[in-house]
């Protein structure tokens, strides 16, 4: 199936008679906003490719906007009540602009469904999986200001033939190389969850797993290397559960991982986020000691170190097998880096409950941690079966508490890499370019990554952006590493 660019006719007038040509929206501009997960930044990346196909323009200002979209998350209550202080903003705003054009796309979109489309300010409620279609509603909104709906009437089902192969096409078309970060790009092997933890919304809102056949994956890493990309990262909710009948055998992540690493040009592939799970774990560890493709990093939740709230949060695992999970990493990939989320304040978290999460972490050693303060998610388990009992400054103290303690340990693994030389891939210039340019010959301050994802911060030519580069460390904080350019 071919995707189909939206036709615009506008009407010309010719010795008194009126005829209609077809026009690109390229005079429209496009603002677009961006929250949550990588995957969601994905899904931006395809759609922002694909209106731009369809003749609009980008602008970074809102003022200057024809057309608002908003990708959205639903992950946490904070994310959608700043979605909804943005819709505020722009309910005022099309008082004096009636023409503008606001979209709500993603998890919301289909979380919330026609409730949003209710809202003053909104033309375009469209879902994860509608998104193919994207093009078409803004290009018909901006011609009719009529509202338009489309999420996925029953998104627990598997989706149709049609809309699985245009969720593909739309994938594969448009999938373009990480304009943001030049040289890196983002590859979904799968999109949904089955794993119904009680705090989460994914699996009502991107629905079940579905894999993306390995083929249609390494044809597109093939295509995206061919345009310079040297990173890529594979991505998945719960990316290590990749499975799919192909060629008369059963492709997991770690056959992806082989696969995508015989390519030339591709040099460093990544994967998040994994699961605790056993399924296809050790075959996963074992292609990245054995590749040099496959970077020694390994983002893995734990979300709790507490037996019995792993149990309510339905994770499946108990603290001391999670732990002996990471153990086994570490014995195959000695120098693996591993990162963590955790949320604090689940209902009925005790302070036994956060103390067994503070010893979880003490000897999991990760490199970073993200941690969240729990909020109840309408429609999961646990909002409708438990109460929100810790109260907030409980839950902000614990959040203060783990990040202090992860700080610490994050201070200690940094400290390795002083006096040690790295290889990083350079991402661009950094926050603050000007500094320290005085003493590096005039050259701007860049940021990169090592393969353990640790950000290095030095000074050299901009250049060096999309390159690889081997770097002297020369100082570290808990998050950053600073060195020199070999
Ligand atoms: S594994 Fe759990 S937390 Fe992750 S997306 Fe699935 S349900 Fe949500």
């Amino acid at each position: 199936m071919v995707i189909q660019k939206p036709r615009v006719f506008t009407p010309i007038e010719c010795n008194g008679e009126i005829s209609y040509i077809e026009s690109l929206m390229c005079h429209k501009k496009v603002y677009v906003k961006s929250f949550g997960c990588q995957m969601n930044k994905l899904d931006t990346a395809l759609v922002t490719s694909a209106l731009e196909d369809a003749g609009f323009s980008f602008t970074p200002s809102v003022k200057e906007a024809d057309v608002v979209l908003i990708n959205t998350c639903s992950v946490r209550d904070h994310a959608e009540q700043r979605v909804l202080s943005h819709l505020g903003h722009l309910k005022h705003m099309k008082r004096s602009r009636p023409d503008l054009v606001v979209g709500v796309i993603g998890c919301m979109a289909q979380r919330l469904g026609d409730r949003l489309l209710e809202h003053e300010a909104v033309n375009i409620v469209c879902g994860p999986a509608e998104i193919p279609q994207i093009s078409d509603f803004v290009a018909k909104a901006v011609q009719d200001r009529q509202k338009a709906l489309a999420v996925t009437e029953r998104i627990r089902h598997k989706g149709s033939q049609q809309q699985s192969q245009a969720l593909e096409e739309f994938e594969s078309v448009y999938g373009i190389e990480n304009e943001q970060i030049p040289a890196q790009a983002f590859v979904r092997v799968m999109r949904g969850c089955n794993n119904f933890c009680s705090y989460c919304v994914v699996p009502y809102v991107r629905g079940p797993e579905v894999s993306r056949s390995p083929e249609a994956i390494i044809e597109q890493i093939r295509k995206l290397a061919e345009h310079g990309v040297k990173q890529v990262t594979l991505l998945g909710q719960r990316v290590n559960s990749y499975k799919y009948k192909h060629g008369g055998k059963i492709w997991s992540l770690a056959d992806l991982l082989e696969a995508a690493g015989d390519i030339a040009g591709i040099e460093w592939l990544r994967f998040v986020t994994s699961y605790p799970s056993e399924e296809f774990f050790d075959q996963i560890i074992e292609v990245m000691a054995g590749s040099p493709k496959v970077c020694e990093y390994l983002h893995m939740p734990a979300q709790s170190g507490s037996d019995r709230i792993l149990k309510a949060m339905n994770r499946n695992y108990t603290s001391r097998w999670y732990l002996e999970l990471l153990e086994r990493a570490r014995q195959i990939v000695p120098e693996i880096a591993i990162a963590g989320d955790f949320i604090v304040g689940f209902p009925g978290e005790s302070e036994e409950d956060f103390q067994a999460t503070v010893n979880l972490l003490e000897k999991a050693r990760y490199k970073n941690t993200f941690v969240f303060k729990y909020s109840p998610r309408p429609g999961t388990n646990s909002d409708k079966r438990l109460t929100d009992t810790v109260a907030a400054k409980v839950k902000q103290r614990r959040n203060v508490e783990l990040l202090a303690v992860q700080e610490r340990i994050s201070d200690e693994l940094s400290r390795q890499f002083l006096n040690r030389e790295v290889k990083v891939l350079v991402e661009g210039l950094s926050k603050k370019p000007h500094l320290n340019m005085a003493d590096a010959g005039d050259n701007p301050q860049l940021v990169a990554r090592t393969a353990g994802d640790w950000i290095v911060v030095f000074n050299g030519p901009e250049s060096l952006t999309g390159k690889f580069a081997n770097v002297k460390i020369e100082s570290a904080s808990p998050l950053t590493l600073f060195g020199r350019p070999i």
